[in-house]
């Protein structure tokens, strides 16, 4: 910068000409650096934006790709369902050949249910949000989750006052979500662990924050990028699908997912959902921002 002197001026104006002029450059050299920082920014912020369009485009050629392949297998795959079960049938008389059969069954299923996550990955359209009562979705969630709890005698607890809270969302999808959730949590949690669910303190304005959390290894830090990408499993019979439906859902019906770190050790998952309405009495504490 080049300022000027004035110590050995003797004009009283030439000397305060020249203090103007040092001031105004030095207030355009500040403005210069602010404007330089804030185009730095807003480059940065446009390099973020690219990259999440860029990851939407591929998940999108992804899930419709998917999609192609999912439809493609579930329609042989019914008749293939349809014929074991006539077989499974006709050979009741025969208890060897007919657990054999029993056996295809369950492989089938377990493909069907691939398909099913496959295209749900793909998304069916557009969510239809109505103002949905929390205790309802939970209570259907629960009860499709309540098998695998027991099976692996895990306790699943939920905090009441998440039944009062009215929320603004696609319930079907929202329980579809919460369902793999509380599904990961219980294969984390393993043989008699805890998964507990319970609104987060530190919700967003305007959005309920369900937390489901589990007392069993957690996710490592260098996986926290990567468990939503669809596919990427760390299970021998992981579909990897989960978390990117969970994801999906999430954005579609205007909230989102973040994964963290239980305080007592384990995983806590976020699922942030937009509220309808919240009840007066013993209500969702909510802080703004
Ligand atoms: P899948 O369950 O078929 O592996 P997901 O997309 O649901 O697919 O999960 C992806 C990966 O994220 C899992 O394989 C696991 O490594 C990790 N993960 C998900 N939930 C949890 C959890 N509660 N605790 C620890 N790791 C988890």
């Amino acid at each position: 910068m080049t300022t000027m002197t004035t110590s050995n001026i003797e004009s009283p104006d030439l000397a305060s000409i020249i203090q103007t002029y040092n001031d105004v450059t030095e207030r355009l050299h500040r403005s210069h650096d602010a404007l330089a920082q804030e185009v730095c920014r807003l480059r940065e912020k446009l390099h973020e934006q690219d990259k999440e369009l860029q990851r939407r485009e591929r998940l999108a050629a992804l899930g419709q790709m998917a999609a192609g392949v999912a439809h493609e297998i579930r329609n042989p795959l019914g008749g293939i369902g349809l014929y074991a079960s006539l077989l499974e049938r006709d050979l009741s008389d025969r208890p060897k050949q007919c657990e054999i059969v029993r056996k295809l069954s369950a492989g089938i299923r377990n493909v069907e249910s691939i398909v099913r996550d496959i295209l749900a990955f793909a998304g069916d359209g557009e969510p239809s949000r109505r103002p949905t009562l929390l205790a309802r979705v939970l209570e259907d969630t629960l009860a499709q989750t309540a098998p695998q709890a027991h099976a692996r005698r895990v306790d699943v607890s939920v905090d009441t006052r998440l039944d009062s809270v009215e929320l603004l969302c696609d319930s079907a999808q929202i329980e579809r979500a919460l369902i793999n959730l509380i599904l990961n949590a219980v294969d984390a949690a393993g043989d008699g662990g805890r998964v507990w669910l319970r609104s987060c303190e530190r919700a967003r304005e305007g959005l309920l924050g369900i937390v489901v959390e589990d007392n069993g290894p957690g996710v490592p830090d260098e996986l926290r990028q990567r468990i939503f990408n669809p596919f990427f499993t760390t299970k021998d019979a992981g579909t990897g699908l989960g978390l990117a439906i969970v994801h999906r859902i999430a954005e579609s019906n205007g909230g989102e997912v973040r994964a963290g770190q239980r305080a007592g050790g384990g995983a806590a998952f976020v699922l942030y959902v937009p509220l309808f309405r919240e009840c007066q009495d013993g209500g969702i504490q909510r802080e703004a921002g």
